[in-house]
């Protein structure tokens, strides 16, 4: 397989670190979009927010000249959450993380597109949640940005299907990370109980998934959502 210009947003941590792993070791050029922008694990890395329209275009900008080249791939990874029960949830807290989740792929999907016409060819791959589908008490905002992934991915994927691009969406469940243990233990056990693996995923299981996505064998998938959740969703 060719060398592709692949792009993670969040690569610095996380499953985006292990998304941005994975390319490099099966020996595409990878650069990292992060607030920082300092070069992680022998990466090279883009300083970009991607809840900022002008940050994202300079950022895009710079990976293109770090790596000679527009993106062939483009991971939108990067996310928060903002808790809180409905009742009690500000707007500031619902728009952050609209902005970030939601928005902030679209900025990326958008700064991507034009070199991807050019090369006649492109993979966006949307980092989304089982909770985008499923739902999570007290999550109103961050599972409304990751279900908004889909409608993203979907019209993305009818627009440009026919310039050789695809878009599509991966699921993770409860990975690993920081995310899931910062959870309540009790809310832990909960969502372990309901697993049908009885486990939660290691970031590379979701890494996987997105590079197969981005490979050539996956050229006919467009507009899909991919679980990585152990069964959770049954398939959501
Ligand atoms: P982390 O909190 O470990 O990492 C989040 C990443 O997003 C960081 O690199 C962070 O950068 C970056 N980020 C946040 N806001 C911005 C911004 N405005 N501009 C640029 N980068 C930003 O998260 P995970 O690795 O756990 O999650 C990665 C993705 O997977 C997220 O989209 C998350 O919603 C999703 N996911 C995670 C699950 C889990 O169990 N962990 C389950 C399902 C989905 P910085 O270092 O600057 O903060």
């Amino acid at each position: 397989m060719t060398s592709r210009n692949v792009l993670v947003t969040g690569g610095n941590r996380g499953i985006g670190l292990a998304i941005a792993e994975r390319f490099r070791d099966q020996g595409d050029a990878v650069v990292i979009l992060s607030r920082a922008g300092e070069d992680v694990a022998g990466m090279p890395a883009v300083a970009g927010d991607v809840s900022d329209s002008d940050s994202v275009k300079k950022a895009f900008k710079e990976a293109e000249e770090k790596l000679g080249g527009p993106m062939d791939v483009v991971v939108a990874n990067a996310g928060i959450t903002d808790d809180g029960l409905l009742m009690r949830m500000s707007d500031e807290s619902f728009d952050r993380v609209i902005d970030t989740n939601l928005a902030g792929a679209f900025r990326c999907a958008r700064a991507a597109t034009t070199g991807m016409i050019r090369r006649k060819g492109g993979r966006l791959i949307f980092v989304s949640s089982v909770v985008g589908l499923y739902g999570s008490p007290g999550q109103a905002n961050y599972a409304a940005s990751k279900a908004g992934l889909v409608g993203l991915a979907r019209s993305v994927a009818r627009e440009l299907g026919g310039r050789g691009i695809t878009a599509n969406v991966v699921a993770p469940g409860f990975i690993e990370t920081e995310m899931t243990y910062s959870l309540p233990e009790d809310r832990q056990k909960a969502y372990r109980d309901a697993i049908p693996a009885g486990r939660f995923a290691r970031p590379d299981e979701v890494a996987a998934a997105v590079t197969f996505l981005a490979s050539p064998e996956a050229a006919y998938i467009n507009g899909a959502v991919v679980p990585v959740d152990g069964g959770l969703g049954m398939g959501h």
